[in-house]
């Protein structure tokens, strides 16, 4: 069996985010442009080889495997992709097949996906306001999205809610989307918004809203209890005792994660970053390709990127000019 994924820093990595694709049928104002310019075709990977690639990491040691994009339900064929990876889960060397999705399609997929043996879907959802969802994602329809929850929720899908923190746009309907959260039976976190891409200012709907803040509004309202339960990732958990209710924050400008990393993430392109906040990355797609028959040189540069996992990221809002900035998206690397 090849060697488990160690980075130099002892981390096993255990968890992959896979964007499958750069579209995506809304634009966030975080997140996107709204007149982007995608990738041509050719240099994404084909479904086949997101297979390939997906394959040889979970020959590695990863157990969890996270489909993103842009929007991954939008891409063309995804439901193969899906029904070949179940066959990871079936044989038990994954534990875990799930996405991060607008929820714009999940209508259409929610069936399919548990059929494929998806329980848990990330659903990104900041407002509760028609009129603020639009303004939002520019092309998005709230009633699309909440149809979309109710036959995850019908087919059997677990949800948990991603709301970016917005100063001055969604901190009045903190406590309306708790309450409509712990009334559907869904978790609720909350991410606070990163210096991602190149928007101006005058994209922004709302500005860096810190989830310290967030967190003591909730304390006004209930009881909170801080859960020691860790992801590996950059999300603390609390619980609402009077809802039972789970909350996240995700504050990955906060270096107090890091330490526990146990996850990469590969573009649609097949590049693997090592840290969500630096630029370090490695050419996966180059290996893959030049190799159809055989993984080996593909798992020796899984090995040779993992080597070169840092040790922390350089997000600082404190610094003039976000100095950490990165200028990629977020639908590039998936979030
Ligand atoms: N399209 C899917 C969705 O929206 O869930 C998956 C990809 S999206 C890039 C993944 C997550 O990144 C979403 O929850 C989105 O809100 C978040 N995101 C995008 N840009 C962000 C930014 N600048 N700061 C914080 N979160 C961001
Ligand atoms: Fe699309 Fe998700 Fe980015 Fe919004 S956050 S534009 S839904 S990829």
């Amino acid at each position: 069996m090849a060697p488990r994924l160690i980075d130099p820093f002892a981390r096993a990595i255990t968890y992959l985010r896979v964007s499958v694709t750069d579209r995506c049928d809304f634009r966030c104002v975080y997140c996107m442009a709204e007149n982007m310019t995608f990738l041509p075709k050719k240099e994404l990977l084909t479904l086949e080889e997101l297979d390939r690639m997906c394959s040889a990491f979970i020959g590695l040691g990863v157990e969890k495997l996270r489909i993103t994009g842009g929007e991954p339900l939008v891409r063309k064929g995804i439901m193969t992709f899906f029904n070949s990876m179940s066959r990871h889960l079936d044989s038990g060397a994954l534990q875990e097949l799930t996405l991060t999705t607008n929820g714009s399609q999940l209508a259409r997929y929610a069936d399919d996906l548990y059929a494929a043996g998806v329980r848990r879907v990330n659903v990104s959802l900041d407002t509760l306001d028609e009129d603020k969802f639009a303004r939002v994602t520019r092309w998005g329809r709230l009633p699309q999205v909440l149809n979309g929850l109710d036959a995850a929720q019908r087919a059997g899908l677990r949800i948990k809610i991603n709301a970016v923190a917005l100063k001055g746009f969604n901190e009045d309907e903190l406590f309306t989307m708790t309450e409509w959260c712990a009334s559907r039976g869904m978790d609720l976190t909350w991410i606070e918004v990163m210096p991602m891409g190149d928007l101006g200012n005058e994209d922004r709907v709302g500005q860096y809203w810190s989830l310290k803040d967030v967190r003591a509004m909730l304390a006004e309202q209930y009881t909170v209890t801080d859960l020691a339960e860790r992801s590996g990732g950059p999300a603390r958990y609390v619980r609402l005792e009077e809802t039972g209710q789970k909350i996240g924050f995700i504050t990955p400008l906060s270096h107090n994660f890091c330490e526990s990393c146990n996850r990469v993430r590969m573009t649609c392109t097949g590049e693997l970053y090592m840290c969500l906040g630096q630029e370090d990355r490695a050419d996966l797609r180059a290996p893959l390709r030049d190799s159809p028959e055989d993984d080996a040189p593909l798992i020796a540069a899984i090995h040779k990127a993992i080597g070169l996992k840092p040790k922390g990221h350089d997000f600082d809002y404190s610094r003039q000019r976000a100095d950490g900035q990165v200028s990629r998206h977020m639908s590039h690397t998936g979030g």
